[in-house]
């Protein structure tokens, strides 16, 4: 399968990773021949007729398959009709699981010497499991200063984590150079592969939602995933699966908001000077996919916005109390957002809109105060006939 620009167009060979014009590109097959797969495998390789390698054994099979869920209660908040896609049931807590298991795949066929990926979170976390399950040799370069929480979460799998002294920014280009040199498959946020893994996730939504929403919303850091829906809609299209696009909400933290900021001012993206944010999973200052992320929004009608801090806590609890489900604020920023597209009126009370929830936040729970009472057994009864009267 071929690369090309979605920007200006031009082709080049599957190992392409940005374009000569700057941009990145993607994978792009012929769709127009797709059908929805009648058999019972379910997950990333269910659509293996569009990704650009054959399925493998191992961790890939786990990745998507992920439910598509109505959550009535939260309609009021966040203004619409609301379904939610649960990406925090993937293997390792999040969509990227879904790019792992294809660039892995990858990796194995081409028989590169290791996988690797820049990422102290997440990312970090999925590409060292699949490349675990498959056997193969993993780096993860990250930043000197990351914490001894992450550095335990993502050595978990064994991979061989660098922490490097330098800029961050920098590492993402200077490790796709060395990649190439030292036959590393480096799987970063927004790289063809990656992306052609993450389109998965919008295939198997308009396959679960049965027609196709007015408006999917999600949120977005470097732009890799946004990208995956993207091209996933459009392939559908080509397909004739689908008429016409939903529109594409991507959300931002108002703290590192640099493509929401483009948009508002018309401009391209630029590097930006964050604040930090409890959304740190998606505070990417310098987007490598953001134009890319800008061009989706255009050509759906859609909005890249963000949210402050106090409407993230707020969507993450909300998230828990009125629909059971525990996700990281990276995640709930979604939900935020998509409270203020309606307040602001850009998404309609009667719209049918699906929230992508990005990721589990069963892995960095802090110890909230709670107010649960201690009782003695023997009042326990008095205790439960209170509780019920005041239900
Ligand atoms: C990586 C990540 C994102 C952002 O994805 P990009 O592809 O970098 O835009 C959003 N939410 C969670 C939980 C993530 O881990
Ligand atoms: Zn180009």
């Amino acid at each position: 399968m071929q690369t090309r620009c979605y920007s200006c167009g031009d082709v080049f060979d599957a190992t392409r990773i940005r374009c000569d014009c700057g941009e990145p590109v993607w994978f792009d097959g012929d769709a127009t021949d797709f059908e929805w797969p009648t058999g019972t495998v379910h997950g990333v390789w269910r659509y293996a007729s569009l990704l650009p390698v054959a399925p493998t054994e191992g961790l890939g099979w786990a990745a998507g398959n992920t439910p598509l869920l109505r959550t009535p209660r939260l309609d009021d908040y966040a203004g619409c009709t609301l379904w939610v896609k649960d990406e925090a049931e993937n293997p390792t807590g999040t969509f990227k699981d879904r790019g792992s298991a294809v660039a892995v795949a990858a990796a194995e066929a081409r028989g590169a010497t290791a996988v690797g990926t820049v990422s102290h979170g997440n990312m970090a976390m999925s590409t060292a499991a699949h490349a675990a399950a498959a056997d193969r040799p993993c780096v993860v370069l990250v930043p000197d200063d990351i914490s001894a929480a992450r550095l335990a979460a993502i050595s978990q799998y064994g991979p061989d984590i660098v922490r490097v002294d330098g800029d961050y920014g920098q590492l993402y280009f200077d490790s796709l150079e060395l990649g190439a040199t030292f036959d590393i498959e480096f799987v970063n946020s927004d790289v063809p592969l990656r992306v052609a893994g993450q389109k998965t996730v919008a295939l198997e939504l308009i396959e679960q939602f049965d027609g196709v929403p007015d408006a999917i919303c999600l949120p977005v850091s470097s732009g890799g995933q946004a990208s995956g829906v993207w091209k996933a809609l459009r392939e559908l299209r080509d397909a004739r699966l689908i008429d016409s696009l939903p529109r594409l909400y991507f959300v931002q933290a108002a703290n590192c908001d640099p493509i929401a900021a483009a948009f508002r001012e018309g401009h391209e993206v630029r590097p930006i000077d964050p604040e930090p944010t409890a959304a740190y999973s998606i505070a990417n200052a310098n987007p490598p996919s953001g134009n890319r992320v800008l061009a989706a929004a255009a050509e759906t009608d859609g909005a890249v916005v963000s949210v402050p801090e106090d409407a993230i806590h707020e969507a993450t609890r909300k998230l828990a109390t009125e629909a059971g489900l525990c996700v990281e604020p990276s995640s709930a920023v979604a939900l935020a957002g998509l409270r203020q597209l309606a307040a602001s009126g850009d998404v309609a009370a009667t719209d049918r809109v699906a929230l992508i929830l990005t990721g589990t936040g069963f892995k960095e729970l802090s110890a909230a105060a709670t107010d649960a009472p201690s009782v003695p057994l023997a009042k326990l009864d008095e205790h439960l006939a209170a509780i019920l009267s005041d239900a």
